[in-house]
């Protein structure tokens, strides 16, 4: 069985019986020590962000605030929830595409640290809003590399893409650095690969990059004092058990390192994804077509994780007792079974054709490692059903909804 906390039984006892069951739990102890672990796997220097889009809840932004170095944001909007949920001593750092001059006022305004620059007109912006401010704002060039990448399932770099500055056109950013003089350069970012479960590839990559960032430093005459080398440390929705090896990993890059030259890691979904459940009670069950149907209360309107990355999402069946109706219960047993939610569409489907020993209406299917990129992507409000419950555990307890 699996390491999860929140355990079944801990969400028995929480979530409320006078009503179909839906609710994410998190389990804010479990999130921190596992930050803690991850971050102390790290070489001596290195630095570990939160990104914060894999899930912004406040009350998962203060659990995280001691344990990392900071938060990293892609929106003004984040850079309010951090400031908001954990206040002025936050580190933050910036990054995203389709930057505008409002974007670096806002950072300007709340102490961002740096800014991760995507594009040539990003940069003549940030360089504009900040003279006119009378600011120098410390910078990154995000580069898209020119090769292609292998491994990952998510492909931010090496392809195709609208992020960072293609390999081919960092010259030209370079000169453009010098007529930007309310911009400082400190080095590059790389954020090539999202979900990167091959911890030797993935160091061998950010080994790469540091050295390419070094080859521009010296062509260039550049200080290179940092590198950011991005998130992507990754997860197996497949093994729930499975864990990245973030010493293996430390440990192959460890030789790439210098004393010059500072490098970060700014990851979400490594860190938020396991310690959390979404729990729906199933309300009905049919078949159409030779399959079998679970219905949800519930669905990928608070959760389009597995719709997005179209897999099955790993779940747990918790059964119940109670059975308060005066006709037979209905079950399904020893049989393939698919998870549908609430939505009037067939594309809302939690995981397909799932071997199951026995469901029934009333008992709970738990879907595991809910955590990042689940609340936080979907589309809450599409046939304006019910939200879920959110229930944060601190010390055993729920952590009451006004300290959010
Ligand atoms: C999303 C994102 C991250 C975090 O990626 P994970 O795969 O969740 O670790 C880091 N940096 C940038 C620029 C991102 O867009």
């Amino acid at each position: 069985m699996t390491l999860f906390r929140p355990t079944i039984e801990q969400i028995a006892a929480l979530t409320r019986d006078d009503r179909p069951v839906c609710a994410f739990v998190y389990d804010l102890d479990a999130l921190m020590d596992h930050a803690r672990s991850l971050v102390s796997a790290l070489p001596r220097g290195a630095e570990f962000f939160y990104a914060v889009k894999a899930n912004n809840d406040p009350r998962v932004l203060r659990a995280l605030a001691p344990h990392v170095a900071g938060f990293e944001v892609a929106s003004a909007g984040e850079i309010r929830r951090v400031r908001a949920a954990v206040g002025l001593s936050a580190r933050i750092i910036m990054g995203g595409p389709a930057r505008t001059g409002s974007d670096i006022a806002t950072l300007l305004a709340h102490g961002v640290e740096r800014l991760h620059l995507e594009s040539l007109q990003a940069m003549r912006i940030a360089n504009a809003v900040a003279e006119a401010a009378g600011a120098i704002l410390p910078v990154l060039l995000r580069v898209n590399l020119a090769g292609p990448v292998p491994g990952a399932t998510l492909t931010m770099g090496g392809a195709a893409t609208q992020f960072g500055i293609e390999e081919a056109a960092i010259p030209d950013a370079i000169a453009v650095l010098r007529d930007c003089p309310a911009l400082r350069f400190e080095g590059f970012h790389f954020h090539t690969v999202s979900n990167n479960r091959d911890a030797a590839g993935h160091a061998a990559l950010c080994a790469a990059e540091l050295a390419l960032a070094r080859r521009w430093a010296e062509a260039y005459g550049l200080d290179l004092r940092l590198v950011n080398l991005g998130g992507g440390w990754g997860v197996d929705y497949a093994d729930p058990d499975w864990r990245f090896d973030a010493d293996a990993f430390a440990r192959l890059l460890a030789p790439h390192l210098d004393a010059r030259t500072r490098v970060q890691f700014e990851c979400g979904r490594i860190v938020a994804a396991y310690h959390a459940a979404y729990v729906c009670e199933i309300v009905d069950l049919k078949r159409a077509h030779g399959r079998a149907f679970a219905l949800l209360r519930g669905g990928t309107h608070h959760f389009r994780l597995p719709n997005s990355w179209a897999h099955d999402h790993p779940f747990a069946i918790q059964p119940r007792e109670a059975w308060h109706n005066d006709w037979p219960r209905p079950e399904i047993a020893g049989e393939p079974l698919t998870l549908a939610g609430e939505l009037c569409t067939p594309k809302d489907i939690l995981a397909r054709d799932i071997p199951v020993e026995r469901a029934r209406i009333g008992d709970r299917v738990v879907f595991l490692m809910a955590g990042a990129y689940g609340w936080d992507i979907s589309h809450h409000d599409f046939l304006c059903h019910a939200h879920p419950e959110r229930l944060f555990l601190a010390d055993g307890a729920v952590v009451p909804e006004q300290s959010a």
